[in-house]
């Protein structure tokens, strides 16, 4: 039987998520725009029907395992089994390690880390079922150290370790598991950074840009077209990878 051509991607109300969201649909999957609110999704999923796609937007945060549960099960029941899931959904909550707050690190740790492993403890259900899967983990070229940011280092370190063991336990189900580690990507989340460190996002961007071999920050469509790489079917024997895609060997 041929598998199913659904997709889950968390935190696709915008930037990455919304690219990859709009990215899979052109590639013939019907998606499962999860973000905070099933209200912020709309404009993703407007934009894949106007485009021809097929997709509906799921209100659930991904740190909490009911939430998880009955977004997963809405996918199922509305598109059909969901067999590729990219956990996008992020956050940054930088300081410097002597100020940074409890409460900022757990709410790090907890959407990257706890919301990839609900959701992929979920979707995986389906993937081994249907003996074919795909999940893309986002991980950053933060993983490799950046200052301010410990709490985010450390999950998006813990994204590839997760990434590698998922796809040593799920590769005998068909389901291979890699990860994406963006540079600087132009978003709402660049964007803010830039805002924290009160310098003009254009200025910020430049600045950025000319450290980048490539000489360019990355567009989210940049990250879009690596997971199409990794979600298609003759992509089949790569697994537990971590490809940087920050325009040269790191940003
Ligand atoms: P973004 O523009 O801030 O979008 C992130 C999305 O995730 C938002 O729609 C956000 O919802 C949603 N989200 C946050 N917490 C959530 C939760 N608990 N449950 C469900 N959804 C949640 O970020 P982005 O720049 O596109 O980043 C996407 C991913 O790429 C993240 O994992 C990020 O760490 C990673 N990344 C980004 C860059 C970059 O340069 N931009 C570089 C490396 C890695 P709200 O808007 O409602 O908060």
């Amino acid at each position: 039987m041929a598998h199913s051509r659904v997709a889950i991607v968390t935190g696709a109300a915008r930037g990455i998520g919304a690219a990859v969201a709009q990215r899979l649909a052109q590639d013939g999957y019907s998606v499962g725009v999860v973000d905070l609110t099933e209200e912020s999704g709309a404009g993703t999923v407007a934009a894949i029907a106007d485009a021809g796609g097929k997709a509906v937007a799921i209100g659930a945060d991904v740190t909490d395992a009911g939430a998880v549960k009955a977004a997963v099960e809405r996918v199922a029941a509305e598109l059909g089994a969901p067999t590729v899931l990219v956990n996008n959904a992020g956050i940054t909550r930088d300081n410097l390690l002597f100020k940074m707050t409890e409460d900022e690190w757990d709410a790090v740790l907890g959407v990257h880390l706890r919301g990839a492993f609900l959701m992929s403890r979920e979707v995986q259900k389906h993937q081994t079922e249907q003996g074919w899967g795909r999940i893309v983990n986002l991980s950053s070229t933060s993983a490799l150290g950046n200052r301010g940011q410990a709490n985010y280092s450390a999950a998006k370190a813990g994204m590839q370790g997760f990434t590698k063991t998922l796809a040593i336990e799920l590769g005998k189900f068909g389901v291979t598991v890699n990860a994406i580690a963006p540079g600087f990507i132009e978003t709402d989340m660049t964007a803010a950074t830039a805002a924290r460190l009160d310098i003009d996002f254009e200025d910020f961007k430049k600045g950025a840009a000319a450290a980048i071999p490539v000489q360019r920050v990355g567009q989210p469509e940049d990250i879009a077209a690596v997971v199409s790489f990794f979600v298609r079917e003759e992509s089949g024997f790569v697994s537990g990878q971590v490809i940087y895609v920050a325009g040269g060997p790191k940003d």
